[in-house]
């Protein structure tokens, strides 16, 4: 597709920003882009530099830098790197440990840059001279001396391209990478991120009305509606976790995106009524603890009994979250497995009367919990008793109830959500049928549910790359679906 259903505008709260030039429906392809470049990101464990795999000190035969395999070390993308550095003779200094991130890759995606801009002068001069840098700010950040060492002089001196490159082109190139760009998946876990010009254009909203598709094969990128947008809607995409809560978003946005959010959710201490702030309180029953002035992270935290009259600062809030959001790394550390289940339930446990049920903290935990019942030993669906069933029920419906507020339509969360609810609403209403409890005709009824989820779970998850762990559900969901409809045929 070559044609772009959007429009640039300009204004002083955006800078650039896109509009919709036509009707679109949920679902409907915007827009496409190629990257400019993709590279590992900063602080990045030493990676093939081909396919962005783990490596263990495998080396390019030529350049010496890590590559896992012949036919990476022949990829299009390492070739620019392994030119300059076999031509000057710099190789990549073995580490002791392979997993441990290693600033000696932190050059490779801004030498890429330059290089493309060498290659591509035209692209550069249209698309990514007017690109956002702020260097001013980056300036007085401490990760700005440790970039000076380890790309600016690495490049400019080490490897020697000082008369190729201006050390302010470097900088640029590098503020241009910090601000505008998007972790791409990567096989093996490390994450490597890409610059998507067009992409970058687009003005953010902790409710965004677009998603966006980066495909396994060439990292192109597909932007489609989320929701039915209108001519002369802004393009809204969100450059944070969906589900963190506005402190987090907000401290998130302004350290790497330099600016302070202020859309609707953010404004509203309650999150537009979804309470992924809220906390219950600790010295009354009736009251809840919201935030006084959500824009403001140091605002003070209140009760809203206002004969409680219990209060905190932002700061301790902020203090306890970290300390929280720690535990939930923790688990997300385990492996999937019957502890990955029970921790996690003692974890909500342990916080259900410090949080509202839909706090972030509990909420994410509970979206993993969504996906983990049914699917470890001791735990797979068909062994789950209907008490376990209902709670993955409930779970996925908490999430969803909440998702339509804040990521509204068609995204790969509600998408994984609706194929997790499916199983448990079919198991249950088969269990019913088999008791006598319902008859035939009752459980064709219930059946229609779980049909329902499949066929949109399988129509969203499948515009993702087949490769990807939502592609791969999505075409689960399309062959359990068809499965499902044979089935209610010969009912
Ligand atoms: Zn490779
Ligand atoms: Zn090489
Ligand atoms: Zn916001
Ligand atoms: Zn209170």
């Amino acid at each position: 597709m070559t044609e772009k259903h959007c429009d640039i505008l300009h204004n002083d709260k955006f800078g650039r920003y896109l509009v919709a030039n036509k009707d679109l429906d949920a679902g409907e392809l915007i827009f496409t882009n190629t990257p400019f470049v993709f590279g590992p990101k900063q602080d990045s464990p030493p990676l093939c530099l081909g396919c962005f795999c783990p490596v263990d000190n495998t080396m390019c035969s030529r350049c010496g830098w890590p590559i896992c395999s012949e036919a990476c070390e022949k990829a299009p993308q390492h070739k620019i790197e392994c030119d300059v550095f076999s031509a000057v003779k710099v190789r990549f200094q073995p580490v002791d440990d392979w997993t441990v991130p290693s600033p000696q890759l932190d050059c490779i995606t801004p030498l890429r840059m330059l290089i493309a801009k060498e290659q591509d002068p035209d692209r550069w001069q249209r698309e990514l001279e007017v690109m956002e840098t702020h260097t001013k700010e980056r300036k007085n950040r401490p990760t700005w001396e440790a970039e000076q060492t380890n790309v600016v002089n690495f490049l400019l001196n080490h490897c020697k391209l000082g008369a190729r490159f201006s050390s302010e082109l470097v900088e640029k190139v590098c503020g241009i990478l910090a601000v505008n760009a998007v972790e791409i998946p990567s096989r093996g876990g490390f994450s490597s991120h890409a610059v998507y010009p067009f992409l970058a254009i687009t003005a953010h909203s902790c409710v965004s009305n677009i998603v966006h598709t980066i495909l396994y094969d060439d990292y192109r990128v597909q932007v489609r509606a989320a929701v039915p947008i209108k001519a002369g809607d802004i393009l809204y995409l969100s450059y944070t976790h969906a589900l963190a809560p506005t402190i987090t978003r907000r401290e998130y946005l302004l350290e790497s995106k330099f600016f302070n959010c202020e859309c609707q959710r953010c404004a509203d201490p309650t999150e537009l009524g979804t309470h992924l702030s809220t906390l219950k309180c600790s010295k009354c029953d009736n009251g809840v603890i919201m935030s006084n002035n959500s824009l403001d992270n140091d605002a003070e935290w209140n009760c809203t009994d206002k004969k409680c009259g219990f209060k905190t600062s932002g700061a301790a809030m902020r203090k306890m979250l970290a300390v929280i959001q720690a535990e939930v790394d923790l688990l997300d550390s385990l492996e999937p497995g019957p502890q990955a289940i029970e921790q996690r339930e003692a974890f909500i446990n342990k916080y259900k009367s410090v949080f509202h049920p839909r706090h972030s903290v509990l909420l994410s935990v509970k979206y993993t919990l969504a996906e983990l019942y049914g699917r470890v030993e001791g735990y797979t669906i068909d062994e789950l008793p209907d008490l376990m069933l209902e709670r993955k029920v409930e779970m996925c419906r908490l999430v969803l109830k909440t998702l339509d507020i804040i990521l509204p339509g068609e995204s790969r969360m509600r998408g994984m959500m609706l194929y997790e609810l499916h199983a448990p609403l079919m198991y249950l209403a088969r269990n019913e049928f088999s008791a006598g409890i319902i008859a035939q005709e009752q459980l064709k009824e219930k059946l229609q549910e779980p049909l329902q989820c499949l066929a949109e779970a399988a129509r969203i998850l499948q515009r993702e790359d087949p490769q990807s762990p939502e592609g791969i559900i999505g075409n689960i969901a399309y062959q359990s679906m068809e499965q499902l409809k044979l089935s209610l045929d010969t009912l």
